[in-house]
């Protein structure tokens, strides 16, 4: 769909697919045939173009979940670089990505997502998207930037997406992946679940991260099949649903799992025959939840382990015949895995060590970090930050982590960002954020401090609401008169963690 033909665009999805076949669907609203998705995506494409958008412009992306939202995003895909981001972010949180993506644009529905249009620099112009009477999806230019900065180097036009991770500062690493890393990680998970056109996969994770986009949405779509997306996960409605539109498979991380699980205790739903799998990602899947998921809704559960820097999927359980494995995360899909030690050394099946990897759907590196680029590729192989084993069947086991992370029912945080904005407050002297383990997320941040003088109590967890995503926020603060050190008298958030722990349960 590219007038580019040297670059296999995203959007030629959308070839595989019958005209008449659905595309998307949404539960309660609008739903686009392939024929429909393919004229509203390039006639939404054309109006960017008309707009002054061009290959390389980084374009925001602020909305929820719908067919407003895949249509924006593979048309914004087609002629310059989707940034999607979560709406629940907060001003600062907006003015950070805008500014570090660069953004030219910010694209929203009319009356919404107000934090991130005030966050908006003066540089940037402003598009909404909605049906018009006759249901046509259509660009409203609400306000067009200034004279943009010229001074940057224009982008990478092969880059369709630019997404964030949580580093181990607080700036969060940005990752630049291209056409070309994103459907080779589509075609590899359409080849470890058999995807077909006979195929609906229920969407019920944000579009902002890849697991919703690349392998809820994109694959599906890559095998012509159907994607049913309603705008948040609800547990209650989950499994109506699925009989409604004969849905065949669907992937969520753990935590949601459980809330289906919990749901049914009481009240098996009609599972219909029509679900062939289960897919878990982005989070452990405790192998008890596995048995229970198997047991309760009577399909194989498939834990898979993405990443945004390998453009989601990177191993994954495979469909019966072949084993599923509780507890690991399955073989490579189309992506070499191996384990590495620190000084670079491959190890050998059933040593434990960093878990590494190699494949075209990997990006080829973070822009603008050469220190996070040094650290994260050796030899051709990109560091991961997992801990893991494989055994010599191929089954990776992940063991822990390396790199600095909480991760909170799949989303990811950095710790270090928690920290800076509890040491922007004018009483914190001292501040460590780290995750404690939680019955449903499988971790939470938590964090203590120390004091100039005595705040009253909640209100440190108040001013981290302002300042961070809800799903950043220590629930739990702690004022202590000393942050614990180890032996080495180094900061660990391990043994801060430990020591925290301690203290909650004395
Ligand atoms: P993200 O970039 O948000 O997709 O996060 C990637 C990270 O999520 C990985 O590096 C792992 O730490 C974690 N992760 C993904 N899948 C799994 C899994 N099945 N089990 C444990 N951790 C996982």
């Amino acid at each position: 769909m590219s007038d580019d033909k040297n670059i296999e665009t995203i959007a030629s999805v959308l070839k595989c697919g019958e005209d008449s076949q659905a595309a998307i669907i949404a539960p309660d609203g609008e739903s686009f045939s392939y024929g429909e998705l393919r004229e509203q995506v390039s006639r939404l494409s054309g109006q960017l173009t008309e707009f002054g958008i061009q290959k390389g412009d980084r374009i925001a992306i602020v909305l929820p979940n719908g067919v407003e939202n895949i249509s924006t995003f593979l048309a914004v895909s087609e002629v310059a670089t989707a940034a999607p981001l979560n709406s629940s972010y907060k001003f600062e949180e907006f003015q950070f990505y805008f500014d570090d993506t660069k953004a030219k644009t910010l694209i929203t529905f009319p009356s919404n997502a107000l934090e991130a249009i005030e966050a908006m620099s003066g540089n940037m112009s402003h598009i909404t998207v909605g049906f018009d009477g006759d249901g046509q999806l259509n660009f409203q230019l609400e306000r067009k930037g200034l004279q943009s900065d010229t001074s940057s180097p224009p982008s990478d036009p092969d880059v369709a997406l630019v997404l964030h991770t949580s580093g181990t500062t607080s700036r969060p690493k940005r990752v630049p992946l291209t056409h070309f890393n994103l459907l080779t990680s589509m075609r590899n998970i359409v080849e470890t679940y058999a995807l077909s056109k006979q195929d609906v996969s229920l969407c019920v994770m944000p579009l902002f991260h890849v697991h919703g986009l690349i392998a809820s949405t994109l694959s599906t779509l890559q095998s012509g099949g159907t994607v049913v997306v309603p705008p948040r996960f609800n547990p209650l409605g989950f499994w109506p649903l699925v009989e409604k539109f004969n849905v065949t498979w669907f992937s969520a991380v753990p935590s949601m799992h459980q809330a289906l699980l919990a749901r049914s205790k009481n009240n098996q739903p009609n599972i219909p025959p029509s679900l062939r799998f289960i897919r878990s990602c982005s989070a452990a899947l405790p192998p008890n939840t596995m048995r229970e998921l198997e047991e309760r809704f009577a399909v194989p559960v498939l834990e898979a382990y993405g990443m945004t820097e390998a453009a989601h999927q990177m191993a994954s359980n495979p469909l019966p015949p072949f084993d599923r494995m509780p507890g690991s995360v399955g073989p490579g899909t189309g992506v070499e895995i191996g384990i590495m030690d620190e000084l670079g050394n491959l190890l050998h099946p059933e040593q434990k060590g960093e878990v590494v990897i190699k494949g075209n759907n990997v990006t080829h590196g973070y822009e603008d970090n050469p220190n996070a680029n040094e650290d994260s590729f050796t030899k051709g192989w990109f560091r991961t930050g997992d801990e893991g084993h494989i055994e010599s069947t191929g089954y990776l086991t992940l063991t822990g982590r390396i790199k600095e992370l909480i991760n909170r029912s799949g989303e990811k945080i950095s710790p270090r960002e928690i920290d800076e904005v509890l040491l922007d407050h004018p009483e914190v002297i001292e501040a460590v954020a780290f995750g404690v383990p939680h019955a449903t997320h499988g971790e939470e941040p938590a964090a203590v401090v120390v004091l100039n003088n005595s705040v009253p109590p909640g209100e440190l967890v108040t001013y981290c609401r302002t300042r961070l995503a809800d799903f950043k926020c220590p629930r739990v603060i702690r004022v202590v008169s000393e942050i614990p050190k180890g032996a080495t008298g180094k900061l660990q958030r391990r043994f801060v963690a430990e020591a925290f722990l301690k203290m909650e349960n004395s």
